[in-house]
């Protein structure tokens, strides 16, 4: 039987009593500088004090045991299956953590001189010319920080393009199955979006993109594998219909997973791509945080790219600032760093059959677990009999619609078996959604058996539905509530009081 680990944690400036330090400063009346209690604070000039600052004041050990309990609450990749759909969420081997945390890597910094740098440079330079070559395009940006910011770069380049042909254009064009990111990605860079709807085979409907591309279109974002999974076969001729139209194909790379060592973005037609380092090339994410979202483009495109590239030039490398169309910089730096240094770990131990293999075993364990679970009663595989890729959505509507089981009391449940939830309620094109991703490093073992805890969960909801409908009742929190949990200022509330449990007690 699973119990979560579970605390009455309080908020660390709940535990803050005034006068507790963590670390003793030595008060050696010698030397007047290490003692900030005399006077120290006194010698900052007023104008760079911030004020009194609301810091917790507590012990070293209960600063400890605080993030401790904390972490013990928490669920991870370490602890079991973690099949986020959309999200790659890979085991990260910890050979590449550890060249993360070499003192090189986290000790550097941006303004130290080219020629102290050079190792760290090289490192970039490969690693741009790795994924040139596993994405078939021309040149690579490490900068953007994420997805969404490279999706913004990948816009602003196009808005370069069309400028400079004198072009004025406006428009792009996105599937409803595209993720929220692709829409607020193009508003941002001052784009329409017109969305085109997806077909009876879960693809592009063709013959509404034609209707839809005009002489307006700025380009096409386009996520293949799409986010149900299945890939979008007629994508050369939906390039062909954008690229005679003079628009540009922009491929979101968040999927690549589904298609890595087995096709090239490059060689379907796209333009432009961004990749989730932190979701394919196995860095760490899910916590908020650093991400990074390289940009790739074909060579007509690489004057846009932001600035400085990374060069390799008389024996050694350099950055390229002289570049009159760059979009400009997007990003302090060069990116996150040691995230890339975590990307560079990872294909060096992978090489180009280890990736090719990860995408046959990814798109295996997602097939098998879509196979077993379409014959559980209330689970149904929409848009057809297709294949999947790496990632698969199944449909609780029958389900809802026989017992009032929702997807969300599905995914508390499975909480409450000691298991992590799908994404759920995305794609929005398909109703009651849950969207499953079993990547290569998970076993058959751990699928059959989430499978099988699925299974269990139908059979509760045909008998016993009340009870799924409180669940989960084995986490440390109940439900949370969730607009509030969605709110820019929930980061000042404890987690105990967005819960409805936390709530009962209080
Ligand atoms: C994750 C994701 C994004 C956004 O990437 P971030 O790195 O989270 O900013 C874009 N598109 C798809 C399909 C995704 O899954």
């Amino acid at each position: 039987m699973f119990r979560q680990a579970c605390f009455d944690e309080p908020l660390i400036f709940e535990m803050s009593r005034e006068g507790k330090v963590g670390v003793l400063i030595k008060d050696d009346p010698m030397s007047a500088k290490t003692d900030v209690r005399k006077g120290g604070i006194a010698e900052i000039p007023s104008g760079v004090l911030r004020g009194k600052l609301n810091l917790p004041e507590v012990s070293q050990i209960e600063v400890v045991r605080h993030f401790t309990r904390l972490s013990q609450m928490n669920w991870g990749i370490d602890l079991g299956p973690y099949p986020l759909g959309s999200c790659t969420m890979k085991y990260n081997p910890r050979v590449n953590e550890d060249l993360a945390w070499l003192d090189e890597v986290q000790q550097i910094h941006p303004e130290q001189g080219l020629d102290s740098i050079q190792g760290a440079l090289e490192l970039l330079y490969r690693l741009d010319r790795m994924l040139s070559s596993i994405t078939g395009m021309h040149k690579f940006t490490l900068q953007p920080a994420a997805g969404a910011q490279g999706e913004l770069t990948g816009c602003l380049i196009m808005r370069k393009y069309h400028e400079r042909k004198g072009d004025r254009r406006d428009e792009i064009i996105v599937p409803d199955s595209a993720h929220g990111t692709n829409p607020a990605s193009a508003a941002m860079a001052g784009f329409k979006v017109v969305e085109v709807r997806t077909g009876e085979d879960g693809c592009i409907d063709l013959e509404l993109l034609k209707g839809a591309v005009t002489n307006r279109t700025v380009g096409l974002m386009m996520t293949n594998p799409n986010t149900l999974g299945i890939f979008e076969k007629r994508v050369c001729e939906i390039a062909e219909v954008v690229h005679d139209a003079g628009g540009l194909m922009y491929y979101d790379g968040a999927n690549l997973q589904g298609i890595i060592g087995r096709a090239r973005p490059g060689d379907l037609g796209f333009d432009i791509v961004h990749l989730n380092l932190h979701k394919t090339f196995s860095t760490p994410h899910g916590g908020g945080g650093p991400g990074s979202g390289p940009v790739g483009v074909k060579e007509h495109l690489k004057d846009f790219l932001p600035v400085p590239t990374i060069i390799h030039k008389d024996g050694g490398y350099q950055l390229d600032w002289g570049k009159p169309e760059s979009i400009g910089k997007i990003r302090g730096g060069y990116g996150s760093f040691p995230i890339l240094v975590r990307a560079y770990a990872y294909l060096l131990s992978m090489g180009s059959e280890g990736l090719r293999l990860s995408c046959d075993i990814a798109v295996l364990n997602t097939n098998h677990f879509a196979k077993k679970v379409s014959g559980i009663k209330g689970f149904a595989i929409p848009f057809g009999g297709a294949f999947r890729k790496h990632e698969v959505v199944v449909s609780a509507e029958e389900m809802t619609k026989e017992t009032g089981v929702t997807a969300l009391d599905v995914a508390k449940a499975l909480l409450d078996r000691g298991l992590h939830s799908p994404t759920i309620y995305f794609p929005l094109i398909v109703k009651e959604a849950l969207m499953f991703e079993f990547t290569e490093t998970e076993t058959k073992e751990s699928i059959d058996a989430y499978v099988e805890a699925l299974r269990e969960i139908s059979e509760r909801a045909y008998t016993d539905p009340g009870i799924l409908r409180g669940a989960p009742t084995n986490a440390s929190v109940g439900r949370l509530d969730e607009v509030l949990a969605n709110h820019p200022r929930t980061m000042c509330l404890s987690y105990r009081m967005l819960s409805k449990r936390g709530k009962m007690q209080a």
